[in-house]
């Protein structure tokens, strides 16, 4: 078996590396991302590995047909960047990592509202210049306060027992209720009131055609004003424009962003010698009240072995023909919303 791994970065490399130990398995890596301008390299390969910035639209999912695909591997739990009907359609099977450390991103979340709050990241810079004021760095009490989480899956759910353990009133709004979570003190509120009621809103649900700018001009006139928005999850989930008026006028007090809506042409790349064309990105850089990191929520060194040992195990179930809920299927997840 030979898999292509596009967008690979040295920390791929080395996990997989140490993880194959497979002599059937031949892993090439491409530094570039998949996309249709380079799928041709993957010819003469039975699957390829990628990652959440990859694009294999119908265009890209053709090419790869052409060149013999069978599989494709995500490294990440999301599949919004896949045609999962073309795909399906083309016979390709796709296999997904569902949860590697949902404690990864949930703690990373919890790192931005700490930083925002206390400001951290410029005390840091001030006191290594000899400045060691106190002005501007006022924070508030977590403790108390209202925070509302919209998706309380595997990482809303790990996220919500952490603010829990702070003594937040912690709010939440999901499709379906986690009971084990009620118990707790979680309330579930339809999603008009928990943006109204909260003092901290984290987005921690899945990007699809419902969710796409849950956060938009219209949503944004219900927020508490100074609200803290948090979003590990995937930037579309905001409207980046609309976000950027709020945070001019005040309406968003703190963004903290792991994701961001054009994110591919930027994230996971050095371009401190180049010039940044995307001039919203840039005007979130100048608000002093936004912290952003380049999608790093996953990155622990837990989630890299969680994502390679289900990723080799994910090739192992293909070629033994073994049924696995890690499988993507166009037509069971279609099936689901009605
Ligand atoms: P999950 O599938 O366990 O949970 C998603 C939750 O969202 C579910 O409870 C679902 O019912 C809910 N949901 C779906 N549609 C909704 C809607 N319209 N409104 C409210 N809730 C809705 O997924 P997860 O493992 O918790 O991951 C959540 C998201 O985090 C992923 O989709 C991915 O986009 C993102 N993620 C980010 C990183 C990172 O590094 N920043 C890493 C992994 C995952």
């Amino acid at each position: 078996m030979k898999i292509a791994v596009f967008s690979t970065k040295a920390y791929d490399k080395e996990f997989f590396d140490s993880y194959n130990n497979d002599a059937e398995l031949t892993l090439k890596y491409f530094e570039v991302a998949l996309k249709a301008e380079s799928a041709n390299l993957t010819s003469g390969f039975d699957g390829v590995c990628v990652f959440v910035n990859d694009k294999l639209g119908e265009d890209t999912l053709r090419i790869l047909k052409d060149n013999g695909i069978k599989l494709i591997l995500l490294r990440c739990a999301g599949f919004n960047n896949i045609n999962l009907e073309v795909a399906e359609e083309l016979g390709i099977k796709i296999y997904r990592v569902p949860a590697y450390s949902p404690e990864a991103v949930a703690e990373h979340a919890v790192a931005l509202i700490l930083a925002l709050n206390r400001k951290t990241h410029k005390a840091y810079n001030r006191v290594r210049e000899g400045n060691f004021s106190l002005e501007r760095l006022r924070g508030f009490n977590l403790y108390k306060k209202t925070v509302g989480v919209i998706g309380t899956g595997k990482i809303g759910t790990a996220f919500c027992n952490i603010m829990l353990g702070f003594g937040c009133k912690v709010i939440a709004f999901d499709t379906y209720e986690n009971e084990a979570l009620k118990e707790k003190g979680v309330t579930y509120l339809p999603l008009e009131e928990l943006l109204k009621e909260s003092d901290i809103i984290s987005l921690h649900c899945p990007l699809t055609d419902s969710t796409r700018h849950i956060i938009n001009k219209n949503t944004i006139a219900g927020l508490k004003t100074g609200v803290m928005l948090i979003n590990t999850s995937r930037g579309a989930l905001i409207d980046t424009a609309d976000t950027i008026e709020a945070l001019k006028d005040g309406k968003v007090g703190y963004l903290g962003i792991d994701v961001y809506e054009q994110e591919e042409k930027l994230f996971f790349n050095d371009l401190s010698e180049s010039i940044i064309k995307d001039d919203l990105i840039s005007r979130l850089i100048s608000f002093p009240n936004v912290l952003i990191t380049a999608h790093q929520g996953f990155f622990t060194k837990e989630a890299l072995e969680q994502i390679t040992m289900v990723t080799l195990n994910n090739i192992k179930d293909y070629s033994n023909n073994v049924t696995t809920e890690n499988e993507v299927l166009y037509s069971k997840i279609n099936a689901s919303k009605d």
